[in-house]
């Protein structure tokens, strides 16, 4: 099993890309956002424990996130594409120690990044679905559902992310802002780093992704 990353603000298209790449590549898609929506939307313990912050934009703590990811890595044989994760430094800290207990390698780190202004319109206008087993990722600008507000692939009502709003986002880039240099420091001098310029069309970004993949493969 190799473990890859995709850093960048919220609304870069982290989980835009990370959807297509796992389309094309042989990877699984691990977002812990959409774990944590899930548990919220589920109710369960864990949903109702990281409601309050995620609705406001805040992190969820680092602990959390990371029984939640170490617990779904442990068995898994294939090669994982994280995208919402590390988040932190002590994230990015733990699943190093993690890989290394467990003879694993850090695949590709990818940083997607983008200018702050783009991301409001981006985020405003974007539509998720609500189906947990799908969370296909929908733009009202760019990418629009072929029947308005259903999912092209399962049929499911389309929602707007309560995080989704210009005072979440606010709150989310100063939490991004906080805990992204360190972040970016602790992987920017490491071999598999790479950046790409997250301001173009999402299918450029895209064949970049894939070469990119398929370059260290
Ligand atoms: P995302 O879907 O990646 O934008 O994440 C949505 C929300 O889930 C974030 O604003 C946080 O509240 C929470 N979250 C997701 N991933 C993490 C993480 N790695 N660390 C802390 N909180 C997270």
């Amino acid at each position: 099993m190799k473990v890859h990353v995709l850093l960048g603000p919220p609304g870069s298209g982290k989980g835009t890309q990370a959807k297509h790449l796992v389309e094309k590549l042989p990877l699984i898609h691990l977002s812990t956002g959409d774990i944590l929506r899930d548990a919220v939307s589920k109710g369960t313990e864990l949903g109702l424990r990281v409601k309050a912050n995620m609705a406001s934009g805040k992190l969820v703590d680092d602990n959390t996130v990371n029984g939640i990811v170490f617990a779904r890595l442990q068995d898994e044989t294939n090669d994982i594409l994280f995208d919402g994760y590390p988040r932190t430094l002590f994230q990015a800290e733990s699943l190093q120690t993690f890989l290394s207990s467990q003879g694993t390698a850090l695949g590709l780190v990818v940083d997607i990044e983008i200018q702050e202004q783009e991301l409001e319109v981006r985020v405003v206008n974007r539509r998720v679905c609500s189906n947990p087993d799908c969370c296909a990722i929908y733009n009202l600008n760019s990418k629009t559902p072929q029947v308005e507000g259903i999912c092209d692939l399962c049929g499911s009502p389309l929602k707007h992310r309560s995080d989704d709003t210009p005072q979440a986002l606010h709150s989310r880039l100063l939490e991004f802002n906080k805990t992204f240099e360190p972040l970016q420091s602790f992987y920017k001098g490491k071999p598999n780093y790479r950046y790409v310029e997250g301001n173009r069309p999402p299918e450029l970004i895209h064949d970049r992704l894939v070469q990119l993949f398929q370059e260290q493969a």
